[in-house]
C-alpha cells in the first residue's frame, strides 16, 4: 500500500520489486510511470493543488531523498530505503538488457543523450537503445514520430522536473512505450558532464551537503527540508 506523505503518494516498493512490477507492466501492457519524489516536490505540491495531483497520478512515486525516509520514519511508516531516480534507471536498464527490452532516452542537451548511450552500453552489454533525442526539440509531432517510429519499451525523459511529469502524463497514452520515467539530470551524470557524489557519501545520505559545495545556489532549494519536517511532525 502507498504511504500518503502530506498528500503526496509514496509508493513502498524497493528496487527488486520495482523492476519485476515493471518488466510485469510491459509484459502485460499496461502503461506505468514513474516519478521520483523529494521533500522540494511535497512541499511545492502544498501550494500547487495541480502538481499534487500530478504526483498522484503516477503509477510509482519513488521515495527519492533522505527527507522523504526521515519523514517516514517520523510518522511510523513503512518506507525504511531511497530508491533515487538514477539508480532506478540503472537498474531498469540492467533489466532491459538482461530480458530484451528496448529503450530511448530523450531530454538534456544536444549530444548528451547519445553519451550517455555509448556509456550505457558499456556498462550493460548488450543494452539496446533503439533511439535518443535531445530535450529542446520544440517540434512535438517530430519528438512524437522520432519515439513511436523507434518502438521502445521503456522511455527516460530528462526534461528537468515538474516539465518532465507533465510531458509524461500529457503525451504517455499516444505514445509507443510502456514504461515512462521523469530523470532529472541524469543524463548530464551518466554521459560524465556532472559528476556525482562519492559511492560513501552516498550511502551516508549526505550528497545533498555534496550538492551544496559543488553547487552552492542550491541552498535555498535545501533550507526545504527541515521546514517540511517540521510540517509532517506538526500533522
Ligand atoms: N532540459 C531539457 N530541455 C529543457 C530544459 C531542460 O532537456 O527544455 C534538461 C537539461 O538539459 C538537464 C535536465 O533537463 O539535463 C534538467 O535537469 P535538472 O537537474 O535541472 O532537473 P532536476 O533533476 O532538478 O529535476
Amino acid at each position: 500500500m502507498k504511504e500518503n506523505i502530506l498528500g503526496v503518494q509514496i509508493s513502498p516498493l524497493n528496487y527488486e520489486q520495482l523492476i519485476s512490477s515493471l518488466l510485469k507492466d510491459i509484459d502485460e501492457k499496461r502503461k506505468a510511470f514513474i516519478v521520483a519524489i523529494n521533500p522540494e516536490k511535497i512541499m511545492k505540491a502544498q501550494e500547487d493543488e495541480q502538481l499534487k495531483e500530478l504526483l498522484n497520478k503516477a503509477t510509482y512515486q519513488i521515495p527519492d531523498g533522505i527527507g522523504v525516509i526521515l519523514a517516514s520514519r517520523l510518522k511510523g511508516g513503512n518506507i525504511h530505503s531511497r530508491v533515487t531516480g538514477i539508480d532506478l534507471m540503472l537498474k531498469i536498464c540492467e533489466a532491459a538488457a538482461k530480458h530484451h527490452k528496448k529503450v530511448f532516452l530523450y531530454g538534456a542537451k544536444p549530444g548528451i543523450a547519445e553519451k550517455a548511450k555509448e556509456e550505457l552500453i558499456k556498462q550493460f552489454p548488450g543494452l539496446n537503445i533503439v533511439g535518443v533525442l535531445h530535450g529542446y526539440e520544440k517540434d512535438i509531432d517530430i519528438i512524437r514520430h522520432t519515439i513511436n517510429e523507434a518502438k521502445p519499451d521503456i522511455i527516460f525523459v530528462a526534461l528537468g522536473s515538474p516539465r518532465q511529469e507533465y510531458w509524461i502524463l500529457e503525451n504517455m497514452n499516444t505514445l509507443y512505450p510502456m514504461i515512462f520515467q521523469g530523470v532529472g539530470g541524469s543524463f548530464d551524470v551518466i554521459s560524465g558532464n556532472l559528476k556525482r557524489a562519492p559511492e560513501s557519501v552516498q550511502k551516508l545520505g549526505l550528497e545533498w551537503l555534496y550538492r551544496l559545495i559543488k553547487e552552492p545556489w542550491r541552498w535555498k532549494r535545501q533550507l526545504e527540508l527541515p521546514k517540511f519536517l517540521l510540517r509532517v511532525l506538526k500533522r
